[in-house]
Parts: C-alpha cells; sequence; structure tokens
C-alpha cells in the first residue's frame, strides 16, 4: 500500500483501510491510495473519512492502462474490497462499472459517474 504525502490514510473509516489491506494482500498487489479522508464539502462520504480511492496498482496509474485493462483490474480491486466489508459497502465507482448499495441508480447516473471514475477505484462504506 503506498500514498501521496498528502492523503490523510490515519482518518480512514478502520473497516474500510482493513478491507483495502485484506484485498490488496489477497491480489498481491500494492494499491496506490490517491485519497482517504479529506474535506471535499457536499455529502462526499471522504468528509469523515469513510470512502477510499485507489489510482494505481502495483504502480501503473489506471489512467494509463487500456480502457478495458482499467475495467477489468478496477472491478477486481472493488470486488475485493467490498466482499471484505461484511456489508458496510455503499458506493462502488470505478472505471469498469457504478452503482450503490444503499439506493437504486438510474443507468445516466451509473454510467455518469462510471465516467468520472474512469482513472480510479472509489469505494466508501455507509456510517457504523
Ligand atoms: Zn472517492
Amino acid at each position: 500500500m503506498s500514498a501521496g504525502h498528502e492523503t490523510d490514510l490515519a482518518g480512514v473509516d478502520r473497516d474500510l483501510w482493513s478491507a483495502t489491506v485484506r484485498a490488496s494482500m489477497e491480489m498481491r498487489s500494492d494499491f496506490g491510495i490517491s485519497s482517504g479522508k479529506s474535506n471535499r464539502g457536499g455529502t462526499s462520504a471522504h468528509n469523515d473519512g469513510r470512502a477510499i480511492d485507489i489510482n494505481r496498482v502495483d504502480g501503473t496509474r489506471f489512467d494509463d492502462m487500456d480502457a478495458s485493462a482499467a475495467a477489468s483490474l478496477g472491478n477486481r480491486v472493488a470486488a475485493e474490497i467490498v466482499n471484505r466489508l461484511g456489508g458496510r459497502g455503499m458506493e462502488v465507482f470505478t472505471p469498469g462499472m457504478a452503482f450503490r448499495l444503499d439506493m437504486h441508480l438510474s443507468k445516466t447516473s451509473s454510467l455518469n459517474l462510471q465516467g468520472s471514475h474512469y482513472n480510479h477505484v472509489h469505494v466508501s462504506v455507509r456510517q457504523p
């Protein structure tokens, strides 16, 4: 696991952090964390540390992968994390898919969210 120096990992939800570490170990891959707890304003789950963004795997940015590789790997990363969240998963946005576990997204919203996450995986958890 590696992170940019401005990324606040200490403030990340413990369950989310633990699931991310275990997913990384399962995949024997280094996840590059581009965001943890950060003040985004509005209702972003990053505000209180309930979301994490991963923009690199083993040093390669999703942005530098071809679209199908980014989609496939992003989906795997997200699935490995969400499967370890014990039902607390909330938002799952990757280069390959976008859905919420707590509410239905319209097809348009889903495609827009997938499009805006072309270069990273975002996973958030519900309030404890
Ligand atoms: Zn995010």
